[in-house]
């Protein structure tokens, strides 16, 4: 059979099979793959690496066999993998064609090593990309959002402001504007809001106040990570508030992440707070079920290691509230059926799990010390303030509400919450216990501020 009717035949396998599943599993399974060969009724297929061929024989092989029978009438009598890579002329038409936009940056896509150095030098991760990034009902309005600012930069929502707990995906959405906005050739810097004040704090140190202002102000995307992590920094904020509304007046895009919304910050100037909310403020919650599955079955197909359904299910089932901890667990068992060299299935996916399960809930389990801190660290007030004995009328709420926390989440005695609130009376307790839960229903600032609270406990990392 000549070649061209091989890749015809090809063709019509890959119809087959493109019809059978996701669109994302189909281009990982077939994109690299061809016919090599074909003689004595033995199809040879080109796979690129040893787990493709164990899908393919697995999943694939019968329903080959299958087509090429309906399109040739002739019947297989077996078919054998080989490891190669797909020669280019090959790749022609087999695939859909890659999206317009992707064509429009050929520069910047076939060119690695300038679009290395332009990611390192903008701060952006190669990985926090959105071909990586998987929308769900958690996260829609974000991504939504994110690709407004992306193709109106300045325009429709600046800043864009974006809120969530840890572990959610704040800063692979972050990255990926920057990598998409670097695409159309324009000035892109990513900071952590610690990099930014250490930034700041050595050019005040070294007077070097003008370098800081012309890295800073002279960008058209100014992506800023974890801003919280400014509060209690006046001078830093001083300096944001500069940097951002020189960008700001000449339209160029300010995109923020937060582990809270603007109005729940402390310690944050309030012209700061106001100007966070000018443009758009979006919040990525945790994902569903099914969104959580789709994450670990897209990470899966980066790393090129399939897994059964079944097992997938078994950990988004099990962790739900930290998109990195589903990754921890794809990682054990990666790890371990490598090192075994064993095909992973749900009883090794349990046993390999069983350690990882614990250690998580060790670490998300609540100590009456992690709560008090969370609380603290939520009020920006200090351990002993919040146990001691002032009055302050600032301290009240923080404090019923840490009462109530250690009532709700590790079901604590009265005298002991009275005990760990600096030795107050159980009485106090109870009644802070029972105010806030009066508060929760009719207050919703004090339910907003519980329900951050209680993220940041259940957050790992
Ligand atoms: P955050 O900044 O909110 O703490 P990250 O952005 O660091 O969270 O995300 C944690 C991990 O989870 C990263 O490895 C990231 O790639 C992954 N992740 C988060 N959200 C998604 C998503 N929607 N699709 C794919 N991966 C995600
Ligand atoms: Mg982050």
């Amino acid at each position: 059979m000549d070649h061209s009717s091989l890749e015809q035949i090809w063709q019509a396998i890959l119809s087959e099979a493109e019809l059978n599943m996701s669109k994302a599993s189909f281009t990982t399974w077939f994109k690299n793959s061809f016919i090599f060969d074909y003689q004595d009724d033995i199809l040879t297929i080109g796979v690129p690496n040893a787990f493709t061929q164990a899908w393919f024989e697995n999943k694939f092989s019968k329903d080959i066999t299958k087509t090429f029978y309906k399109v040739t009438g002739n019947k297989l009598k077996g078919i054998k993998y080989i490891i190669k890579t797909k020669p280019k002329e090959a790749k022609s038409n087999f695939l859909a064609p890659d999206p317009p936009e992707e064509k429009e940056n050929k520069a910047y896509k076939t060119n690695p090593s300038k679009d290395e150095s332009l990611c390192l030098a903008a701060g952006l991760n190669p990985k926090y990309t959105f071909e990586t990034f998987i929308v769900g009902k958690h996260n829609e309005l974000a991504h939504a959002a994110s690709w407004a600012a992306i193709r109106q930069p300045g325009e429709t929502y600046n800043p864009l402001f974006i809120y969530g707990g840890v572990g959610l995906g704040k800063t692979h959405l972050l990255q990926a504007i920057g990598h998409e906005v670097l695409k159309s050739g324009k000035k892109v810097l990513y900071v952590t809001s610690e990099k930014f004040t250490n930034d700041y704090v050595d050019a005040v140190y070294h007077g070097q106040g003008n370098t800081f202002k012309s890295v800073y102000r002279n960008v058209d995307l100014l992506l800023v990570d974890d801003i919280q992590f400014m509060a209690g920094k006046d001078g830093t904020q001083q300096e944001f508030f500069y940097t951002f509304d020189q960008l700001h007046r000449a339209n160029k895009q300010i995109v923020i992440t937060s582990d809270r919304s603007p109005r729940n910050m402390k310690a944050v100037e309030a012209r700061l707070i106001t100007r966070f909310e000018w443009g758009m403020v979006a919040d990525i919650g945790q994902p569903d079920l099914e969104t959580r599955m789709a994450i670990l079955n897209s990470k899966c197909q980066q790393k090129n290691f399939p897994l059964d359904q079944s097992i997938i299910q078994y950990i988004a089932t099990n962790i739900s509230n930290n998109i990195r901890e589903l990754e921890g667990a794809l990682n054990r068992i990666i790890g371990f059926c490598q090192f075994h060299n064993c095909e992973p299935d749900l009883s090794i996916a349990k046993q390999v799990l069983k350690d990882f399960f614990i250690s998580i809930q060790a670490n998300n389990l609540s100590t009456p010390q992690k709560i008090l801190e969370a609380v603290a660290n939520f009020y920006n007030l200090n351990l002993s303030e919040l146990t001691g004995s002032s009055r302050k009328k600032e301290l009240v709420i923080p404090r019923q509400i840490a009462m109530y926390l250690l009532r709700t989440r590790m079901d604590a005695s009265f005298p002991f919450i009275g005990q760990e609130l600096g030795g107050r009376d159980h009485t106090t307790a109870m009644h802070a216990c029972a105010k806030i839960e009066r508060d929760i229903q009719n207050n919703s600032k004090i339910r907003q501020d519980i329900e951050q609270i209680s993220q940041s406990i259940t957050s790992v990392y």
